[in-house]
Order: C-alpha cells, then sequence, then structure tokens
C-alpha cells in the first residue's frame, strides 16, 4: 500500500506487466502501420511515461509530437475554447496516432479529434494504456488499449492525483476505504 496526499492506494498494475503490454502494442502497430507515414500525438501531461515506452517498441518510420489540450475563455458567444497546443508539424496524408494515458469518459479525445478533423490527416485513432469502459460516453471506442479497467481512480505511471504520483513506476488503484 502507498499514500500519495490524503489517499491510500494499492498496487494494481505492476511494472512488469506494463512492460509485457507495451511489448505487444507496439508489435501491434509495427504490424498494422508498417510501411506507412505515421504521425504519434503524446497528449501531456499524463501520457509522457507511456509514450517514452512505447516509442522504444515503434519501428516504424515515423514522428512525434507532444501536444496538450489548453482551456481560455474566449468571447461572449464562444464561451470557454479549447485549443490543441504544440502540434507543429503537418499531419496532412499521415496516419495519426493519439497517445493518451487513459480514456475515461472520451471527452478529450473526441475534443482532439474534432480539432484535428480538418487537417486532412489520412486516418486517426487512439493508443491509450487504461480505458475505463463503464465511464465511456464518447464516439468511438479507442481502437489500442493497453487494459481496460474497472471505474476506480488510478495513479501512477504519468498519472497523478493532484499533481503528485506521477513518477511511480507501476499504476496504483484508490483504496475503497478511502
Ligand atoms: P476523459 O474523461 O476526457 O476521457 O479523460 C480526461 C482525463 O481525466 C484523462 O486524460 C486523465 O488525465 C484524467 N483521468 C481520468 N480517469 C483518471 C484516473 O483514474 N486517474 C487519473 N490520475 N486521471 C484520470
Amino acid at each position: 500500500m502507498i499514500q500519495v496526499l490524503d489517499k491510500s492506494f494499492e498496487e494494481f498494475i505492476t511494472r512488469d506487466e506494463i512492460d509485457r503490454k507495451i511489448q505487444s502494442l507496439g508489435k501491434t502497430l509495427n504490424e498494422t502501420y508498417a510501411g506507412k507515414e505515421v504521425v504519434f500525438l503524446a497528449v501531456l501531461n499524463g501520457a509522457f511515461m507511456f509514450a517514452s515506452d512505447l516509442m522504444k517498441e515503434v519501428d516504424l518510420d515515423c514522428e512525434i509530437s507532444f501536444v496538450k489540450m489548453s482551456s481560455y475563455q474566449g468571447t461572449k458567444t464562444t464561451g470557454q475554447v479549447q485549443e490543441l497546443i504544440g502540434l507543429n508539424t503537418d499531419i496532412r496524408n499521415k496516419h495519426v496516432i493519439i497517445i493518451e494515458d487513459i480514456v475515461d469518459t472520451g471527452h478529450t479525445v473526441d475534443k482532439i479529434n474534432s480539432l484535428l478533423e480538418d487537417k486532412g490527416a489520412e486516418s486517426l485513432s487512439v493508443c491509450t494504456l487504461l480505458y475505463k469502459p463503464d465511464a465511456f460516453k464518447g464516439q468511438t471506442p479507442p481502437q489500442y488499449v493497453g487494459f481496460s479497467i474497472p471505474n476506480a481512480f488510478v495513479v501512477g505511471y504519468g498519472l497523478d492525483y493532484d499533481e503528485k504520483g506521477r513518477n511511480l513506476d507501476a499504476i496504483y488503484q484508490i483504496r475503497e476505504a478511502n
């Protein structure tokens, strides 16, 4: 058991299990996208560790950009506006794979997809380490999933609890008794 701020967590997915899953995801991507032009878009902050380890298993001729969703207050009519920052590569006619730490409601991925829609990508898909199918309310479920997990809060391996715990090298699930 570990403590992050005021909450206790227990180990849920070990470092070893993560490593093996990432090897298998890398193999799937290498086979699926062989000979194609691929751009990976890793979504900060949570996906930094997953993206870094996944990229070591990928032997495609590819590019990687680190992007971030950012919200700002627009005009009275537009209200809160979200934009994707850090996309400094041309994705026209390329196969785009969004790398996420976790897909929960699917809202973030839907938003990113809608912001990329008119940029002429050949295809758009999502590779996520974790997926909570019971919480998902989005348009399309992620195509490449490491682990489907129950609807409980997790930290570690890039995922935070109030900005803490991202550096844990395994994934920990919140304890019921919290
Ligand atoms: P969405 O609901 O849009 O699919 O997920 C939005 C974001 O919520 C994720 O990228 C992640 O940052 C955060 N999130 C969702 N579930 C969890 C969780 O169990 N643990 C942590 N640390 N973050 C989560």
